[in-house]
């Protein structure tokens, strides 16, 4: 048995074009590794390939090639058992009018097969804040009543890991606080988090591991400490008098360059030595420096930086299979 919640390998998505259309490349061999017990974000700009990624995973898209599982049951190989380890909170309020919350969850837990003596109806409407609209038509429920019905109708069985797509777009602040505060409280219990999120500061807080994705290529699936020691660089950036062909001899062992022949770039980090050191050199080069200025980095400049050095276009050139 693996240790993984899921696993996923040279996973490759082509969705074939009509007529005018070309084939697109949505996904392109990527790996992705999701730890069991961790709380997993999936970051990306727009068209990333984020949702075609957990489509594949819910089982509601064919992959072109590659591997996937979940809980260590291949998606092909082992569907059901895949898919019964899996709750896909999806990203429309898609409903249909006329049941109520409880009939909702009933059917659904019908569906997975849940005897009625393990249905949990009451319990995972309690935790949504749902209870009291038990009987109330799904029409009726406000956009953030109806988000937090889908978190309860992904888990009627019980699944341990839950998958939560855009889950607070256009949803309040309130009413995002009390999804996380539900959400955290299912982590914490056991369950694999996965979610999608265009807020950043929301993963930064919430994930512990942060996976970004761009142009269906991962860039980058590490810690969020990790991620966030590279925010804790800053830039000092001097402007000299004298043009400079190379680099001066005492800045060679500082992660500095030139930039054009008058700017010198150096990256410090912020938890390291500081500025002292790299003012210490400065001087010991005697440049007539006329101006110093800083530059911080944040969690938007490291997902800009990984994001913006592969900006092919959305058009056919990246349609090759
Ligand atoms: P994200 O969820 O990160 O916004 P998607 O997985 O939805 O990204 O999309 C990845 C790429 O695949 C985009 O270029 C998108 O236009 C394309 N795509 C998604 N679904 C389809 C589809 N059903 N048919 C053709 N292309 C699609």
């Amino acid at each position: 048995m693996t240790d993984n919640a899921i696993e996923i390998s040279k996973l490759r998505k082509i969705y074939k074009g009509s007529g005018t259309t070309g084939d697109k490349l949505a996904l392109n061999d990527i790996d992705l590794i999701v730890p069991r017990g961790s709380m997993f974000g999936l970051l990306g700009p727009n068209g990333a390939g984020k949702s075609t990624t957990i489509n594949i995973l819910a089982g509601l898209v064919n992959k072109t090639s590659g591997d996937a599982s979940i809980w260590g049951f291949d998606i092909v190989d082992n569907p059901r058992n895949a898919r019964a380890n899996i709750g896909v909170v999806p990203q429309e309020l898609l409903f249909d009018a006329f049941f109520t919350p409880a009939e909702m969850l009933d059917v659904q837990a019908g569906m997975y097969g849940v005897p009625k003596a393990e249905r949990r109806t009451e319990e995972l409407l309690k935790a949504v804040h749902l209870w009291d609209q038990r009987d109330a038509y799904a029409r009726t429920l406000s956009g953030g009543m109806k988000r937090r019905l889908l978190i309860a109708k992904s888990m009627v069985h019980n699944p341990p890991v839950l998958i939560l797509d855009e889950p607070t777009a256009g949803v309040d602040i309130e009413l995002r606080q009390q999804l996380w505060e539900y959400v955290r409280m299912l982590h914490a219990r056991g369950t694999t988090i996965v979610l999608t999120t265009h807020y950043l500061e929301e993963a930064e807080e919430l994930c512990d591991t942060i996976a970004i994705i761009n142009h269906g290529e991962v860039v980058c699936s590490e810690p969020t400490s990790k991620l966030l020691a590279r925010i804790d660089e800053k830039e000092i950036i001097v402007d000299i008098a004298e043009a400079q062909g190379s680099l001066p001899k005492s800045l060679t062992g500082f992660h500095a360059e030139m930039r054009g022949t008058n700017q010198i770039v150096i990256k410090i980090n912020q938890s390291g030595n500081g500025v002292g050191p790299v003012l210490e050199a400065l001087v010991t080069a005697k440049l007539t420096i006329n101006d110093i200025s800083t530059d911080e980095t944040d969690l938007e400049d490291i997902f800009l930086q990984l994001t913006s050095n592969k900006m092919g276009s959305d058009t056919d050139s990246d349609t090759a299979a």
